[in-house]
Formats: C-alpha cells, sequence, structure tokens
C-alpha cells in the first residue's frame, strides 16, 4: 500500500515541474519585450534572449507571441519583409511610426484617419468595423 503511494507521487512531481518552466520562459519573454520597446520578430526576441542568458527555445518564443497577442497584451504588425513583429504597446487604439533600417517604434493617434475610417464604412453599410495603419520610414537616426 506504501509503495503504490511513493510511485504516485514521483509521477506527478515532473509534470509540475514542466508547468513551472512554461511559466518562467513566458515571463522571459515578456520582460524582453519590455525592454525591446520597437517592434521585434520572433527570431530576433529569440536572438535577445538567448544574449543575455535566457535559454528559450525559438518554438516557445513564437508559442507565447502568439498567445500574448491573442489576449491583446502585444501589439503585432506586418513588416515590410512580410514578418509578423510584436511590441508592448499601449492599450488604447494606435498607430505606429516603424524604421525600416532599426526597427524604432513611435505610437502615433490619427484623429483624421478615424474619421474617415467610420465615414467610408458607414457610406457603404459597413459595421463592427476595425483597421490597422502603420507608416514605415526611416527615423531621424538612420535618415543621416
Ligand atoms: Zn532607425
Ligand atoms: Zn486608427
Amino acid at each position: 500500500m506504501v509503495t503504490t503511494v511513493m510511485v504516485r507521487s514521483a509521477k506527478v512531481h515532473p509534470m509540475s515541474s514542466l508547468g513551472v518552466r512554461s511559466t518562467k520562459q513566458r515571463t522571459a519573454v515578456a520582460a524582453a519585450l519590455a525592454e525591446l520597446d520597437d517592434f521585434r520578430s520572433t527570431q530576433e526576441i529569440h536572438e535577445y534572449l538567448k544574449d543575455r542568458g535566457d535559454s528559450v527555445g525559438l518554438t516557445t518564443v513564437y508559442r507565447t507571441l502568439q498567445a500574448l497577442s491573442a489576449a491583446g497584451d502585444v501589439d503585432v504588425i506586418l513588416r515590410e519583409d512580410g514578418e509578423s513583429v510584436y511590441r508592448v504597446c499601449s492599450t488604447s487604439h494606435h498607430h505606429h511610426l516603424v524604421c525600416r533600417q532599426c526597427g524604432h517604434t513611435v505610437e502615433v493617434e490619427g484623429p483624421a484617419v478615424e474619421r474617415w475610417a467610420d465615414s467610408v464604412s458607414a457610406a457603404n453599410g459597413f459595421t463592427s468595423v476595425s483597421h490597422t495603419l502603420e507608416i514605415f520610414g526611416l527615423c531621424s537616426n538612420c535618415s543621416h
């Protein structure tokens, strides 16, 4: 009887430690995003974590970013080269100026864009609309 109990607890242990580890990795990815401040690809975030000694697998970084963006905790946009890039942003609606050379990002508001989106949607009978708009270019540092 006693032996059975011991075997059971030994089986449970590895599963719970696995859970703890994946939470740590999620925290590491979230911390990296907060430190980076600019839009970065899965690969770039993975390399950043590796450089500072956090061994988080590329697949885990990818899955964590998917989960964070699905939860609305990070913004994801499509860069001009077709790569999805991620950033921790303010929660209110905004647009981005993104440097195509260094990734430097500025959050901007576009009241004229909002009015235009509302009016063309209404004029065509569309409801529950949403939009994304990013402006790509060279930041002032990269322009010189
Ligand atoms: Zn730049
Ligand atoms: Zn907008």
